[in-house]
């Protein structure tokens, strides 16, 4: 049987104990706006393309995409949900940017 140990304090998380699932999913939005590009755009592109080419799939998989699953004990999860409150600035979402949220 595989043991199940919490992500943060490493404590042993019994079979049928109490645990959670803490799932963080971050990725890149697109608004809808291109900003303009003050040169020449296919000259852009083909920079762009090389830079692509030069960089590994992880890299870009990761600035568009990213995903952690924790298993965290009650005491750990209780911490994390605390210090997102703590250090989280009061965030002002505006009707017309909150639409853009997918
Ligand atoms: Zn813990």
């Amino acid at each position: 049987m595989n043991k199940i140990r919490c992500y943060s304090c490493a404590r042993d998380l019994q079979e049928g104990s109490l645990k959670y699932v803490v799932e963080i999913k971050s990725y890149a939005d697109f608004d809808g706006f291109l900003e303009d590009y003050p040169g020449d755009v296919e000259l852009g592109m083909v920079e762009l393309l090389k830079e692509l080419e030069d960089t590994d799939q992880k890299t870009l998989e990761d600035d568009v995409y990213q995903e952690m699953v924790l298993i965290l004990c009650k005491a750990c999860r209780d911490k994390f949900y605390k210090g997102l409150l703590d250090t989280a600035v009061p965030i002002s979402v505006d009707r017309e940017l909150k639409d853009t949220i997918h």
